[in-house]
This record gives C-alpha cells, sequence and structure tokens, in this order.
C-alpha cells in the first residue's frame, strides 16, 4: 500500500476519531497517513501526547487544513508538519475557530426562521469531540431530521455559497496563512485545485506555495496533468490524497480507495525527534 496525505477526523468534520483512523491505516498497511483536521491540530495533539504518535505500522504527518479569505473562492491551504504547538499557529486557529462559533449560532437561527427544526444542542451532539464546528456538521444534522436526502442537497439548497442560510465568517488571507505555516516550521500546500475552479488564480497561488495537491479524487486525468505541469514549473512538492472522512457524502468512502506512491509521500515525511 501507499500513502494518503489528507484526511479528516472526529477533532474536525471526520468521522473516525484519531486512534480509529490510524488503526483503519495499519489494517490496510498505509504507509503513509497525513491527518489534516479543519482548523485545529487537537487530533495529531491527542495521539502525540497519548504516544501514539510517533508511532509503530505507519508514518503520520501531522497537518492542518486551514481556508483562506477569498470572495468568491474556496482556497484550502494544507500546512504539513506543522508544530502542532508553535505559538503563531495556534493563535490564528484560536481565532477561526471562535469565528465558527459565531457564524454556527447565527445559522442556526436562520434554519430557525426558516422553520427548520434544529437546535444548536443537536448539532453539538453529532459535532461530538470537534471543537471546529462547520456546516458539514449542520449538513448532518438537516438529514438526521430528515429535511434533506443527504448532505450534498442540504449545501445545494441551504448552506453552501450565496444559498438562504450561508454566513461567510473570517478568514485570514492567504499570505497569513503561509507565513503562519511557514514560522511553524511547516510547507504550505494548496489542497484540491480543482474545486478552486480558477486555474489563474490556482497559478498565481503555486507562485507563493511549497506544494500543490496534485492527485484529488475529483481530478480527471488532464486536470492531473495540468497540475502536476504546474507543481513542476514552481518545483513544488506533489502532493495526493483522498480527502477522507469517513462518511458517504465525500469522493472516497473507505480509506485507501484513493492513495498516491511511496516516492511521492515521503517527501512529506519528516522523522519525528523523541
Ligand atoms: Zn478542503
Ligand atoms: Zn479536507
Amino acid at each position: 500500500m501507499a500513502g494518503d496525505l489528507h484526511t479528516h477526523t472526529t477533532f474536525s468534520d471526520g468521522s473516525y476519531s484519531p486512534e480509529e483512523l490510524v488503526a483503519a491505516a495499519k489494517k490496510i498497511s498505509l504507509h503513509y497517513l497525513g491527518i489534516t483536521d479543519h482548523d485545529t491540530v487537537d487530533g495529531v495533539r491527542q495521539l502525540y501526547e497519548n504516544g501514539l504518535y510517533p508511532g509503530r505500522g505507519v508514518n503520520i504527518i501531522p497537518g492542518v487544513e486551514l481556508s483562506a479569505n477569498h470572495p468568491t473562492r474556496d482556497i484550502h491551504i494544507v500546512g504539513y508538519n506543522v508544530d502542532i504547538y508553535n505559538e503563531a499557529l495556534l493563535e490564528i486557529i484560536e481565532k477561526v475557530i471562535e469565528a465558527r462559533w459565531e457564524r454556527f449560532s447565527e445559522i442556526i437561527r436562520i434554519l430557525q426562521t426558516k422553520k427548520y427544526n434544529i437546535r444548536e444542542a443537536d448539532v453539538l451532539k453529532i459535532a461530538g469531540t470537534s471543537r471546529s464546528i462547520g456546516r458539514a456538521h449542520i449538513a448532518r444534522t438537516l438529514v438526521k431530521i430528515g429535511a434533506f436526502k443527504n448532505v450534498r442537497e442540504a449545501f445545494e439548497k441551504m448552506l453552501g455559497k450565496g444559498k438562504p442560510a450561508y454566513v461567510p465568517r473570517y478568514l485570514p488571507e492567504v499570505d497569513e496563512l503561509i507565513d503562519v505555516i511557514h514560522q511553524a516550521g511547516g510547507s504550505a500546500t494548496l489542497a484540491h485545485p480543482k474545486l478552486v475552479g480558477d486555474d489563474e488564480l490556482v497559478e498565481e497561488l503555486c507562485k507563493k506555495l511549497d506544494g500543490l495537491e496534485v492527485y484529488y479524487p475529483c481530478h480527471k486525468p488532464e486536470d492531473t496533468q495540468h497540475y502536476f505541469f504546474l507543481a513542476r514549473k514552481y518545483n513544488l512538492l506533489i502532493a495526493g490524497g483522498s480527502d477522507f472522512h469517513g462518511t458517504s457524502s465525500r469522493f472516497v468512502e473507505n480509506l485507501g480507495d484513493f492513495t498516491i506512491s511511496d516516492a511521492l509521500a515521503q517527501k512529506f515525511f519528516v522523522k519525528p525527534v523523541n
């Protein structure tokens, strides 16, 4: 088996705890596992503090997926090999999480005015250990109460950008994120460039970044080829991952369904010092 550099746990909007994710990776003999929760390093920290990272059986690459401010596009930057105790990183994460809580309350208020029978407590129950409360948790709650068929529909009709219950939140600028990731000793990679939806913007970003997620489940062969070309042109690390969330609403259902070669994945692996 090979590597998967992009996965989520229950500390953001994934359904596997960090321990379950690591166990699942070992079970399929994955060599490299990047853990890249949205706006938090708590999952990696839990593994580290419980003596599971560094661990045997699978090489864990600590990461964090941060969203950058942009008027119309979703730009997600993954910081790989960040120091999970770095002050600048933790400070920006705190700010972002605070803004998530504010947005969360506002979305629930809007949904209630639209007669959806949903309370903050219902969403928090679904969010479990996650402090990084996001629209995915709200969407899952809406599906649970029967308001929508699935998470995708909830986004398309209610929660997505420009939809009735969409509420923007504070997001740091791209440059700020790259700077913080560098301060934390990490490398900054643009996640799922195709989902940005603007290849000119992607190329602009490539000039500032350290890596590009060339391999991603929804990339068509020509997309992969294009991003591979860009990565080469700007001398970027070539990343790839499944964006595994442990839920069927995402691109892959099972860990191991989408992987990259060891040769690529190992470039992201820094042997941790004990
Ligand atoms: Zn993302
Ligand atoms: Zn992701």
